[in-house]
């Protein structure tokens, strides 16, 4: 069985990703055209399946890194710039690869779970772009 990590993301962070308002986002879930749950509270969730095995502790940390923009995607397809923990080091980091310590020893580090959630919640609209119609 391929390892794999589920994560839960908020209708914010969707949002901040697709560069779109949050509204936009919840109109999309109502109206189906996002994969989304309702949680207990009535707030959309949507749920992405990383290919991969990841700790809570770097969930934690690759949902930090995108909320504060730590992590853009560049010109190229699949390359993101992770930028390091002391706030200044940039990474070169891709699904598979990463820059950083870890990412060198061939660890699973968070820049590219962080890389792996911004190309999921993009291919989750990629069918239906959420500019044109918003
Ligand atoms: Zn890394």
């Amino acid at each position: 069985m391929i390892p794999s990590t589920e994560i839960q993301v908020g209708t914010r962070e969707a949002a901040q990703v697709l560069g779109v308002s949050r509204r936009t986002v919840q109109r999309r879930a109502k109206a189906g055209t996002i994969p989304a749950a309702k949680d207990e509270r009535g707030h959309y969730v949507i749920t992405l399946t990383i290919p991969a095995k990841y700790t809570d502790a770097q969930i934690a940390k690759a949902m930090e890194l995108i909320e504060q923009d730590g992590i853009q995607a560049t010109d190229l397809p699949g390359i993101y710039v992770s930028i390091g923990s002391d706030g200044d080091t940039m990474y070169p980091t891709t699904l598979h690869t990463c820059g950083c310590k870890a990412g060198q020893n061939g660890r699973n580090c968070y820049h590219r779970l962080a890389a792996a959630i911004l190309t999921s919640i993009r291919q989750l609209t990629a069918a239906t772009p959420l500019r044109s119609a918003a």
